[in-house]
């Protein structure tokens, strides 16, 4: 293996492992280390549905040759998935029995073996994985995959439902962004609109959370919030609503996009037909493997296909970004929500995702 690695070393000069160093590296097993982590939230975060100020979260550390790989698990309450149920599916992986963190497609299948569902937790080791790998490579995972950085888009920034001061006071702090994702879905929503456009003509997404119960209505706001510079309209009724959200979709002005619909690489055929596009979300499909997969099955059905976050550390997020030059959308900024960040890693400059030079996903301890 190490011979492999010393052939590449030069062609990225001070990015790749020099060949001394990486005649060192010997078979070993992997060793999978993880903690809890409370996530404190800049602001209480409310959706349609629920408001707080905290979110459970696993940090995962994957080591191999004194290599650590750094990976996550968010855990928002409205997901079935908490530390407990995390805990408890990463103590059951033998990740000891693999010696070589490269075979990430072998890993990852065994680590899909072990349970159903537990995408957090799955999530949590592929991240991990992914980064531990890159950094053995000595390479960023988008350059692996053959992305330009310069395509990463522009990331939202999320308004959440407040008080319109308070939605004007958000918008102002949010002045970096050229784009916004506001949250509707609890009556007041032409407020909310409005009391953003007092603040800025920049372009927004609306993020309903199931939150509209009627079509007719739906339609009526998806054409008035087209006239408000809204570009698309994410999970606008509840997800078992597929005909209504069909017949939505059939007329909006504005694309119409799956989120809470949309787990997994199995829900999206499903999806085709009924929405325009796909939120993807690393935590909801299993990390970076799953999330690929999704994103070739949404292109190859000519859908859109956007990626978000949960309320995250940069590491997730950072990973997320590797991505971001595949989507049309992204909404990266669960990072940016957060007061105890332990990673440094993607950026965002004048609105854009700026991808780290750094090897694996991008990230050191802060
Ligand atoms: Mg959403």
């Amino acid at each position: 293996m190490a011979a492999g690695f010393s052939a590449l070393a030069g062609t990225f000069p001070g990015c790749l492992p020099s060949p001394e160093k990486t005649k060192t590296l010997k078979d070993q097993p992997l060793v999978l280390r993880f903690k809890p982590y409370e996530l404190q939230l800049r602001h209480v975060f409310t959706l349609a549905g629920s408001s707080r100020t905290t979110t459970p979260d696993m940090l995962t550390e994957l080591e191999w040759n004194g290599i650590v790989g750094y990976g996550e698990a968010s855990l928002p309450p409205y997901l079935v998935e908490t530390q407990e149920s995390v805990s408890k599916f990463l103590a059951a992986l033998d990740l000891g029995q693999f010696n070589n963190p490269l075979l990430i497609e072998d890993i990852m299948e065994y680590v899909n073996s072990i349970a159903p569902a537990n995408h957090a937790a799955k999530a949590s080791v592929d991240i991990a994985l992914h980064d531990l790998a890159g950094k053995v490579l000595g390479q960023p995972w988008h350059r692996m995959w053959g992305l330009n950085p310069a395509d990463t888009p522009l990331t939202s920034f999320t308004i959440g439902i407040d008080t319109p001061e308070v939605v004007k006071e958000k918008t102002r702090e949010a002045s970096d962004f050229k784009i916004l994702k506001v949250k509707l879905g609890r009556g007041d929503d032409r407020e909310m609109i409005e009391s953003v456009r007092a603040v800025t003509d920049v372009p927004l997404c609306v993020d309903v959370n199931q939150g509209w119960h009627d079509r007719q209505q739906a339609l009526e706001l998806c054409h008035w919030l087209a006239g408000k510079g809204v570009v698309f309209v994410e999970q606008p009724m509840e997800k078992s609503l597929k005909d209504d959200i069909a017949w939505l979709t059939e007329r909006s002005p504005l694309p119409i996009l799956a989120d809470e619909a949309v787990q997994t690489v199995e829900d999206v055929l499903p999806c085709y037909g009924v929405y325009s596009g796909i939120n993807i979300k690393l935590m909801k499909c299993g990390g970076l493997r799953a999330a690929r997969e999704m994103i070739a099955l949404a292109r190859a059905l000519k859908m859109k296909v956007m990626i978000g976050c949960m309320t995250e550390t940069s590491c997730a997020v950072s990973a997320a970004a590797q991505l971001s030059p595949l989507v049309d959308w992204a909404d990266l900024d669960g990072n940016l929500l957060i007061s105890n960040d332990v990673f440094d890693g993607v950026k965002v400059d004048e609105g854009k995702v700026v991808l780290p030079d750094r090897p694996g996903i991008g990230i050191v301890l802060s």
